[in-house]
């Protein structure tokens, strides 16, 4: 027997409605590329993206077509993310970060028949665009005033919006079809695509707004640092007009200057973003001596957040640090790490080694560690193994992809190395293959790195296991000093002794100007490894 309630399906379109019709004239603001603030509401919002999708429908895409943008965080991104996705086309997002080449071989991965793109990216565009022979059109996303000079025939996004009527009645949709898409910027290998539908990203919407997830309400304004090419923002631009939240996008200006002035004028009480992003920002409040007036908490994650970064943030600044973990596979959000009420009775040091933790499965997440034959491991806290996911945002498998069936009966294996505890907390150890294997028994990558940062004179800090005669592997740690800092090997050596076993203790280090990344953020362990395959240990 059926329950008897309304089968409406969950479809993305619901939210800006909802957002429009409850949040009217909460407001959404942006740093344009263009310069400036610009400052609407989520009804004029709506209002344009019904627009765009006339527009859309106009240029004659269909269904299930998508949509490419290479953007910033800004309004019209959001205006894009509804109309392509409301009217049942996929909204494709590129990583601008990523290597021509890997861009190039994404939009014709995915047949995007149009890009939209901030003019920041306009001689990016030029360069694709020849490679790139199923898009139709290249629209740039200002207007007529601001239109670039350029070798390709552009549209004009401002045009094609003013151009057409807001009378547009969002078709109801199977939810389980596709809405979005967004390749992995995997660091081997081809970008693969997770093809996100309609019910899987109101699912994740919700379950981000939780109390103990990120405790998004209508009282809160919402700064995503994290790229709205970076799995959606992490799924902020749906989760803040579920709750009404105001927005705020930061645009091109990532720097912690142009931040901070976005955090204290727009009132900012909830932001998100990885650890590099926060360290230019906090290095600016710092050398400014300022302080924050509304910032209650922030989220982190995309890489382990430094223990030396939480501190700062709660005890400097008072603001509450979400220590979270997800992968693009993940919609993204897997755990965050908030307490249970018995946590608050534990010893400073303990409530401190716990928040370093990655955090608590939010529902719509199950998680397991196993071993090498698959075996389930304990939930102890110490026992740690691949750490296996699944649920209703979880990918099955990847868009069009000849890798075949990425699931180990029924679960997504992450890649990632952890140990989950008693109270459900689970700790990354490390990517697996990023742990140093040294003579049998593997080393944290991730704790050395903490505990260098931990160091008042390291800015940054990277271990990657170098080859060894007797050990197989052993840590070498390349680390960035803070400017104006003369830090020495055997002061930094000394440092690790009594913070991590003596067998843990890297075997060298190599001071470096910079370190590089990936184009989400993350250390780029493979060109370090690359780098370092023949250091020459002094313990070899
Ligand atoms: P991406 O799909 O690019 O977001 O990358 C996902 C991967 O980033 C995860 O599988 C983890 O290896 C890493 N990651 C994300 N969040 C964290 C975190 N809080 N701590 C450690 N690693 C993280």
């Amino acid at each position: 027997m059926h329950g008897l309630m309304m089968d409406l399906p969950l479809n993305i379109s619901s939210l800006i409605r909802h957002a429009d019709r409850y949040h009217g004239d909460t407001e959404i603001v942006s740093r344009t590329v263009e310069g400036g603030l610009h400052r609407y509401d989520y009804a004029a919002a709506h209002r344009r993206s019904r627009q765009l999708a006339n527009a859309l429908v106009a240029l004659g895409v269909a269904p299930s077509q998508r949509v490419g943008t290479l953007a910033w965080n800004g309004h019209r991104h959001f205006e894009i993310y509804y109309a392509v996705s409301g009217m049942g086309a996929v909204c494709h997002t590129i990583n601008p970060r990523l290597f021509p080449e890997q861009i190039t071989y994404i939009v014709n991965h995915a047949e995007d028949s149009y890009v939209f793109f901030d003019l920041t990216f306009l001689p990016l565009v030029e360069k694709l665009a020849p490679h790139c022979p199923a898009v139709r059109g290249w629209v740039a996303m200002t207007d007529k005033a601001h239109m670039p000079d350029s070798s390709l025939d552009l549209l004009c996004y401002e045009d094609l919006v003013n151009a057409h009527s807001d009378r547009f009645d969002w078709p109801e949709l199977d939810e389980r079809s596709a809405s979005s898409l967004c390749y992995t910027s995997g660091t081997t290998g081809n970008p693969k695509g997770v093809l996100y539908s309609h019910r899987s990203t109101i699912l994740h919407a919700y379950g981000s707004c939780l109390p103990d997830a990120l405790n998004l309400s209508a009282r809160d304004v919402v700064l995503p640092v994290v790229p709205m090419f970076h799995v959606n923002a992490w799924g902020l631009p749906y989760s803040a007009p579920l709750a009404g939240a105001k927005l705020v996008f930061p645009g091109a200006q990532l720097d912690g200057a142009s931040l901070m002035e976005l955090f204290e004028q727009e009132q900012v009480s909830c932001s998100a973003g990885v650890p590099t992003i926060w360290l230019g920002l906090l290095q600016h409040v710092r050398s400014n001596a300022l302080q924050f007036s509304s910032l209650k908490r922030t989220v982190i994650g995309g890489s382990a957040c430094p223990p030396a970064m939480i501190r700062t943030f709660e005890d400097d600044y008072g603001v509450q640090v979400l220590h979270a973990w997800g992968m693009t596979e993940m919609s993204p959000l897997g755990t965050v790490n908030t307490f249970k009420s018995r946590h608050f009775a534990w010893s400073r040091e303990q409530r401190e080694a716990l928040q370093n933790k990655q955090g608590r499965a939010i529902f719509g997440v199950d998680m397991k560690i196993v071993d090498d034959q698959g075996n389930e491991l304990p939930r102890d806290g110490k026992a740690f193994g691949d750490l296996l996911v699944r649920g209703p945002w979880i990918c099955s498998e990847y868009y069009r992809s000849e890798g075949g069936d990425p699931l180990r009966d029924g679960w997504f294996p992450t890649g990632d190395v952890a140990t989950l505890d008693q109270d459900g907390f689970m700790h990354i150890t490390d990517r697996s293959k990023d742990v140093i294997k040294s003579g049998g028994e593997w080393i944290s990558s991730i704790d050395l790195e903490n505990t260098a940062v931990a160091h008042p004179a390291v800015a940054e800090a990277a271990v990657v296991g170098v080859a060894h005669p007797k050990w197989d592997e052993r840590p070498l740690l390349v680390v960035v000093r803070k400017p104006g800092e003369t830090l020495t090997r055997e002061e930094l050596l000394k440092f690790f002794e009594g913070r991590v076993a003596k067998w843990w203790i890297p075997d060298d280090v190599v001071f470096v100007d910079s370190l590089p990344h990936t184009a989400t953020g993350k250390l780029l362990k493979t060109r370090l490894r690359e780098e370092y395959k023949d250091h020459r240990l002094p313990t070899a």
